[in-house]
């Protein structure tokens, strides 16, 4: 075989660099939490998904190393082998005693949950509507399913209204997909009116609870709940690695749902049960959102108060306010800097870790438009945010960014 074969690997790497597209990965050499060590330096951490701050909770901990002395560190095939133990039913059924639904099936992560019950669901004859600001495993399931696939504007409802007019007539079966609070822009789908053109156009509905499981609603079950959408029928899709601390992902929904994901999820039936450690510790994160929710109300307070600490420094500011324009309105535990290009993203996350802060610049092609992403924590003290308005602001009206 020839070894030209490969050369356009680097060809593209080379491209990759030039569009300053270019990603490599830096290692935490700590617990996860609210501070963590990176490269040697302390730094407050307003980079992760873990917003109650479960990842490093001795509890979690606890019950994975019983998982793992008992159940060993794999499951050795796939649940319907030699992959399943009553643990993985345990941590389903706590799933849909949260959500309220008949039954929940649990995935080796959230990636590969949207992956197999996308391309499970529908197929070459049938449509999926997505929002243009949809998650990488929305868009990547949509396009493995074979579907054909339109997309509206991010959250316009209208639009969405508008596509199924013209289309919905032409398919068999229509899914649309949508992000409940969206992973890089921090707000919230518009899921009552989705959930009433679903029905007037007799559509099914994926909502991705990635980032609102444990942190909307009363009881910590999402989006679904917040809207008081509970019961409605629905596709709700989570994952186990964000305010759960663990890894994996999840379905929720009707008992036919789960059993057909069962025996045709090609991500779920064709890969290795998910880790012993991995479903205990997510188990028991499910519990603890359940019994303390406080640790909710706490992450809310931390969201409130950076709000509030924005809006008076902004009150202050005269300058840049085209960055400040978005801050006084974020829903969620995920907030944006917008800024004018990655160069300029690039820099201003620079600064904040040579001030102690990390929240790194995420730029095209992951997002559309540059921008640092902001993500809070329960376990956030005053002081971090305060720190973090001062250096943010400090470093905004700074002429030399822009
Ligand atoms: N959906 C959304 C909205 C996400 O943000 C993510 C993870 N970033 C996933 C799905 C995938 O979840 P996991 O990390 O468990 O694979």
């Amino acid at each position: 075989m020839s070894i030209d074969a490969y050369s356009w690997i680097e060809r593209s790497l080379e491209t990759i660099h030039r569009a300053d597209w270019y990603r490599s990965v830096k290692a935490i050499e700590s617990r996860p939490g609210s501070t963590v060590i990176l490269e040697g330096q302390e730094l407050i951490n307003f980079a992760s998904n873990d917003y109650l701050g479960l990842a490093g909770e001795q509890r979690l901990i606890d019950a994975a190393i019983a998982a793992t002395q008992k159940f060993g560190t794999g499951t050795t095939g796939s649940r319907l082998l030699t992959g399943h133990r009553h643990l993985h039913r345990e941590l389903e059924l706590a799933i849909a005693h949260l959500k309220q639904t008949e039954d929940a099936i649990v995935f080796s992560s959230g990636y590969l949950a949207n992956l197999g019950t996308i391309s499970a669901l529908v197929g070459r004859r049938d449509l999926i509507i997505s929002d243009r600001y949809n998650h990488s495993s929305l868009k990547t399931g949509a396009k493995v399913s074979g579907a054909t696939i339109l997309e509206y504007q991010h959250n316009d409802s209208e639009y969405l209204r508008e596509i199924l007019q013209q289309n919905r007539h032409q398919y068999r079966k229509t899914l649309i997909i949508t992000d409940s609070i969206f992973s890089m822009d921090g707000d919230l789908c518009c899921l009552p009116e989705l959930l009433e053109i679903a029905t007037e156009f007799n559509c099914m509905l994926l909502v991705d609870e990635a980032h609102a499981t444990g942190i909307l609603g009363k009881t910590g079950a999402g989006c679904v709940e917040y809207f008081g959408c509970t019961g409605q029928p629905l596709i709700q899709m989570g994952t186990l690695s964000k305010a759960l601390g663990s890894l994996g992902g999840y379905v929720a929904g009707s008992a036919s749902l789960i059993d057909f994901l069962r025996n045709r999820s090609p991500s779920w039936i064709y890969t290795t049960g998910l880790t012993p450690a991995d479903t205990a510790a997510a188990l028991e994160a499910v519990k603890i959102i359940q019994q303390q929710p406080q640790r909710r109300a706490q992450l809310w307070q931390n969201i409130n108060k950076l709000k509030q600490l924005l809006q008076e420094h902004q009150g202050k500011t005269t300058s840049r306010d085209n960055f400040l324009e978005s801050w006084s309105s974020f829903h969620s535990p995920i907030f944006c800097v917008h800024l004018p290009n990655a160069t300029t993203a690039l820099k201003v996350g620079q600064q904040l870790k040579a001030e102690g802060i990390f929240a790194p610049a995420i730029r095209p092609p992951t997002v559309s438009t540059s921008r640092i992403r902001i993500t809070l924590m329960a376990t956030h003290k005053l002081h971090h945010l305060q720190k973090l308005v001062d250096v943010l602001f400090s470093i905004l009206t700074n002429e030399e960014v822009g």
